[in-house]
């Protein structure tokens, strides 16, 4: 039987989670799902200054927000630093690794040496054959081999071999005792029978390394698949400089997390055209896909674009009862459904309905002055007031209603449709974007409608 797919996703807790952690872990997630497999978290949380709790927890709650959950329980690196420890001292025993002393002067010097005569820096090995015991300032580095190499197929970026020449006898315990990074996730990945790691590329130049160590350990190592990066729209790797990188402004601005989640799935990953997969078909589907080879470009356009697909999903009972629930002017009646109903075409964000509807629930105080300074004449004034007039008097209060008022006062005077649909849309909403201005005025009310028109007449004549 084939052994079941483990993956994990390993976020260092140093900040909240980015949209680039947090787009590797929904591959790394997925692929163990569409395996039938598990996806466990781990927290890298031994740089002790940088890491803190609230990050931690930041970062589990925009994966719960998500609907993406680990499987067993969170790990947490430090903790673990016992295992890391002894890892080092069996591969000291099996001359796997050696006691350095060299000063990190002399490692200054050697570098700068290194670099002056054009070379790549690298430790020489002086300490390589002297077989040190363990000093006060010693530290543990590894015997990397110095012949042959280091071929992997990545499930990305297909067969890549490094060769051991290009590769230091790195550190893995530092004089102060710690271990460092290289050694703590090979350690891990093997306590957590590992089989497949899922991994931004800024790794792949650890992955040759730590495959050594794998091979030292014993222990057979994960297949690797490292996904680019994502681009802000200027080509440069995507940073605050480009606006919202964190998956918790997302969920500020409104957008939805299937949405959000199916973007970033989509950035980077395909199969065929389809643009659109709900959650259950993500997880059924992407192993049939493909992971992009090279980086993506983050459009905030395109994230508009799915969050807009999610919303028109959303019946407008269910809708309603999110705004409702959130800083909006929206409560459960028939007036909110109805302004609902006509703005939600117009709406990409959840943020997008508050200002879509503002005039639904509050008087005009402003108008917009290049709306104003395009539509309001007299000739307009002249217009509006007739159809105040006509309004007033309706009987009935129907978009057809409204659109016939205006339409007669438009042939009397031979006039298009913009000619009183503009003016009228600025004494009604104070701007010109807005739904078709008869249900517009239906669903504000013959009597709002009026005010409205006698309020605008008063300013502008
Ligand atoms: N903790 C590392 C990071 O946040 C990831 C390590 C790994 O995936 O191997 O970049």
């Amino acid at each position: 039987m084939e052994n079941k797919v483990i993956t994990r996703f390993a976020p260092s807790p140093t900040g909240r989670l980015h949209i680039g952690g947090a787009r590797t872990a929904l591959f790394a997630w997925l692929f163990a799902k569409s395996h039938q497999g598990k996806c466990l978290l781990r927290i890298e949380d031994t740089d002790l200054e940088r890491s803190k709790s609230e990050h931690t927890k930041a970062i589990i709650d925009s994966f719960s927000w998500m609907n993406i959950q680990f499987d067993d329980e969170v790990i947490y690196q430090s903790k673990n630093k016992e295992k890391h420890l002894s890892a080092a001292k069996n591969l000291v025993k099996s001359n796997a690794a050696y006691f350095c002393s060299c000063t990190s002067e002399r490692l200054k010097n050697l570098r700068e040496e290194q670099q002056k005569n054009g070379l790549k820096p690298k430790y020489d090995g002086k300490c390589r054959e002297l077989d040190l015991k363990e000093g006060s300032d010693t530290v543990i580095r590894f015997r990397n081999p110095q012949e042959g190499s280091v071929p992997f197929t990545d499930l990305v970026k297909g067969v890549i071999e490094i060769s051991n020449h290009e590769l230091d006898d790195l550190i893995i315990v530092r004089s102060n005792g710690t271990p460092t990074y290289n050694l703590s996730v090979v350690v891990d990945d093997i306590d957590m029978d590992i089989t497949h790691v899922i991994r931004g590329d800024d790794h792949i130049n650890n992955t040759p390394r730590q495959i050594n160590i794998f091979k030292a350990l014993g222990a057979k190592e994960p297949i690797y698949g490292h996904v680019p990066m994502i681009l802000g729209e200027d080509g440069k790797r995507l940073s605050k400089r480009h606006g919202a990188v964190g998956v918790f402004e997302y969920e500020q601005l409104g957008v939805l997390p299937d949405a959000l989640k199916n973007y970033l799935v989509r950035l980077g990953w395909s199969l065929g055209d389809q643009e659109i997969f709900n959650h259950e078909e993500l997880v059924n589907k992407f192993k049939e896909g493909n992971i992009n080879n090279s980086p993506s470009t983050f459009s905030f356009e395109k994230l508009s674009w799915f969050n807009k697909e999610y919303l028109s999903q959303i019946d407008s009972e269910n809708l309603l009862s999110t705004l409702s629930s959130m800083e909006t002017e929206f409560s459960q009646d028939d007036y909110s459904l109805e302004v609902l109903n006509l703005i939600r075409q117009r709406c990409s964000l959840m943020s997008d309905f508050s200002s879509e509807s503002e005039y639904f629930f509050r008087e005009v105080e402003d108008y917009d002055p290049k709306a104003v300074k395009k539509c309001i004449n007299q000739q307009a004034i002249e217009l509006l007031s007739e159809v105040l007039s006509e309004f007033e008097s309706s009987k009935s209060w129907k978009a057809s209603d409204v659109q016939e008022i205006i339409e007669k006062v438009l042939s009397k005077h031979e006039l298009g449709f913009g000619k009183i649909g503009l003016p009228l849309r600025v004494a009604l909403t104070g701007s010109i974007n807005s739904p078709s201005i008869d249900r517009t005025a239906e669903v504000l009310g013959q009597k709002v409608v009026v005010e409205r028109i006698q309020k605008a007449i008063k300013e502008f004549s």
